[in-house]
């Protein structure tokens, strides 16, 4: 997977398409014409795609048909939606093997288990901060592995436990 870093500007992506592309401090190329729920939409070759995914067909491998239930999907780890990188740090193909071992947060965004170093609160998974802790999907009927941060979890239990005990209080 060494070709799996295009560089901006790469000529196998249209000039049309790069000029609707600008690349963030953060290393993102975000997508500034059409979106839809967030994530970059094109017409391209007489069909509309989404942006990120249409990049990382032109730039690293084909794809096929997105399907909920093969799980294979892109997934971004940058955690902006119009994000366009191919890159295992912006937009990142989910292989089967990440696939079983993947995290779904609340929010309904998946990550690859491995892929992040930090939270989306922004603390590390070190060791001592991270749990590991299975879900079950029960629509997919499948267990997915996935990484707790430790720090968000005593703070959500503290916030239960202090809105609980005003709750109690308050009675
Ligand atoms: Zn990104
Ligand atoms: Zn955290």
């Amino acid at each position: 997977m060494n070709d799996y870093l295009p560089k901006f500007g790469d000529t196998r992506v249209p000039l049309n398409l790069w000029d609707k592309v600008y690349e963030s401090d953060s290393g993102c190329w975000v997508w500034t014409a059409a979106t839809t729920k967030g994530y970059g939409t094109v017409r391209f070759a007489g069909t509309t795609n989404r942006a990120h995914r249409l990049f990382y067909q032109l730039l690293v491998e084909p794809l096929p048909k997105y399907d909920p239930k093969s799980g294979i999907e892109l997934d971004h780890l940058c955690n902006n939606k119009p994000c366009v990188r191919p890159h295992p740090k912006h937009v990142h193909r989910c292989t089967q093997e990440f696939n079983l071992a993947r995290r779904t947060i609340p929010s309904g965004k998946d990550h690859c288990y491995g892929g992040r170093t930090h939270c989306s609160n922004g603390h590390e998974y070190t060791a001592e901060n991270t749990a590991i802790r299975i879900m079950k999907d029960r629509k997919y009927n499948k267990e997915y592995v996935y990484r707790q941060c430790r720090t968000c979890e005593r703070s959500k239990s503290l916030e239960w436990y202090y809105k609980n005990k005003a709750q109690k209080e308050g009675n």
